[in-house]
């Protein structure tokens, strides 16, 4: 059987650290701590972990806007930390964000003619006179209308607001686009539309996707590689369908058990976590994942885990040792 083409990397990330002041003068809030990882061209991974874990934080620092302490970011060769001014501007273009609510991220305002004319000409995409035709035909490929676009954003349901954000990432054909939780705030069955819609962009306009979301299910479909993160850190991250049918580290194992299966009879192991995701600001000695681990054993409380086969916990050294 023939591989697959291996693609060049578009974005790598590497040991990057993301730091909040602390408060009343204590030492810094890590939010990120130190995660690596890449995504080769016209490729997809899922960034998947419960609220607060550092994967939206992940995703602005990618575009600069939130500052980093530490680590490398590249897009396409070109070390993105380093940017400024023109270059800056250029990596707005190149890569692109879809934000979690779509009414809040679009001026009520404006018409959806004026907010993809923005992009279109502050970039350069189209000049004045071809505007209206520009987005006529971002409109279809989001699914709606040209007739739509002397619409307000109230006059939308939320999955067509969410359509127009896209339409307003796409306008720059962007390279990179970083989707942060983009279904969170819809409804079940939208979720599912606006999820294939990006599929098919991504498969139309050879396009790279950071697909963030706190739901393993969500990702699923979309994703080529699956990275989890807990406070701040990948703990596991391999290709997809491996995560789905044999996630390894503990805390994959809980919140897969928590997805819905699409047989209601079929058995069910939910595994329960215990306690609440601690604060960035007291990190646990050893795993930090050790308090809620079902699995926690000898040296998981003192001893950071390795990160081995792409997963960071003790339990992959037992296994390799027996
Ligand atoms: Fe659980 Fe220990 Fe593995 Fe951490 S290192 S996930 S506490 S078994």
């Amino acid at each position: 059987m023939s591989q697959p083409v291996q693609q060049p990397v578009l974005l790598r990330v590497t040991d990057l650290v993301v730091e909040y002041p602390g408060r009343a003068g204590g030492p810094p809030l890590r939010a990120v701590d130190g995660i690596s990882f890449a995504i080769p061209r016209g490729r997809t991974l899922g960034l998947v972990g419960e609220s607060g874990c550092g994967k939206s934080t992940t995703g602005r620092a990618i575009l600069r806007l939130t500052p980093t302490a530490r680590g490398a970011v590249t897009l396409d060769g070109r070390d993105v930390l380093a940017l400024h001014g023109g270059g800056l501007f250029e990596l707005r273009r190149r890569a692109q964000i879809v934000f979690q609510d779509p009414f809040s991220s679009l001026n009520p305002r404006l018409t959806v003619l004026s907010t993809l004319a923005e992009p279109l000409l502050l970039h350069r995409r189209a000049a004045r006179r071809e505007v209206r035709d520009r987005v006529a035909v971002l409109l279809e490929q989001v699914g709606l209308t040209p007739d739509m676009m002397h619409r307000y954003p109230s006059q939308f349901s939320g999955g067509q607001r969410q359509r127009i954000g896209i339409a307003r990432a796409l306008a720059v054909e962007p390279e990179l686009l970083i989707c942060d939780e983009p279904v969170s705030a819809l409804d079940v069955t939208v979720q599912a539309q606006i999820v294939n819609l990006l599929r098919d962009l991504q498969e139309q306009l050879e396009l790279t996707l950071l697909f963030i979301a706190h739901d393993l299910s969500v990702v699923r479909h979309i994703s080529d590689e699956v990275a989890v993160m807990y406070l701040g850190r990948i703990v596991e991250h391999g290709p997809g369908d491996r995560v789905y049918e044999t996630p390894r580290h503990p805390y994959t194992q809980a919140l897969l058990s928590a997805v819905p299966k699409p047989d209601p009879e079929a058995p069910r192991d939910r595994i329960l976590l215990t306690g609440d995701v601690p604060s960035p600001s007291d990190v646990p000695s050893g795993c930090r994942f050790h308090p809620r681990c079902p699995q926690v054993f000898g040296p998981c409380a003192e001893v950071d885990p390795p990160v081995v086969d792409g997963v960071a916990c003790h339990l992959m050294g037992e296994s390799q040792s027996t």
